[in-house]
């Protein structure tokens, strides 16, 4: 059985793929990030192996050579600055201010790297995009979708050097966390951390 199909991938589509599973409750963003970032309470990730202390990221867009490597969450909560260094790095470059990205995104770009053992630097070809970027975007293929999670800040389309796409969609498949979509030809991958679906 096939997992990933090159043909009619409904790029970064989200609703409009039947989901697989569930992925938990969906928490409206902004309350999930005034619960993440500003609250005090203790953020439990159902994404990465509790315990430890830290969560890192290596990513960089080469269009901007922008980048971060290090740590985004420590002791139980995402570090501000850091969020702050990544939304500069996910954000629309046509926009003129980044947008806050949904942290659980760089939950499971750190996991799928662990499950892949990879310590090489994300490559992010597209973070957040705008309603209009994406509009545009829709309207050039229709295999984008008019209801992208990247809108919502909480998809990427991205690719580790140092692993086959397929490998690493594969296995990020295979965790469950959220939405993966392979695009063989352009050699990239969709993640997010919307519900557990694939395509
Ligand atoms: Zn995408």
């Amino acid at each position: 059985m096939r997992l990933f199909h090159d043909a009619a991938c409904p790029c970064c589509g989200s609703e409009q793929v039947a989901p697989r599973g569930g992925f938990g409750a969906t928490t409206g963003r902004r309350g999930f990030l005034a619960a993440a970032v500003g609250g005090a309470a203790l953020v439990t990730s159902p994404v990465l192996a509790q315990g430890t202390a830290t969560r890192s990221l290596r990513v960089r867009r080469q269009v901007t050579n922008e980048g971060f490597d290090g740590v985004y969450w420590r002791n139980g909560r995402y570090d501000r600055d850091a969020l702050r260094q990544l939304d500069i790095v996910f954000r629309d470059l046509s926009a003129a201010e980044p947008t806050p990205m949904d942290p659980r995104l760089f939950d499971v770009m750190a996991a799928v790297a662990q499950a892949v053992d990879s310590s090489e630097t994300w490559e992010v070809v597209s973070g957040y995009r705008t309603p209009e970027t994406n509009a545009a975007r829709s309207r050039q293929s229709r295999r984008v979708s008019t209801v992208s999670l990247h809108m919502s800040g909480m998809a990427a389309d991205c690719r580790l050097p140092d692993r086959s796409s397929l490998e690493v969609a594969r296995r990020a498949a295979d965790l469950q966390l959220g939405g993966v979509g392979l695009y063989r030809r352009s050699g990239f991958m969709h993640l997010d951390c919307g519900p557990v679906r694939r395509w």
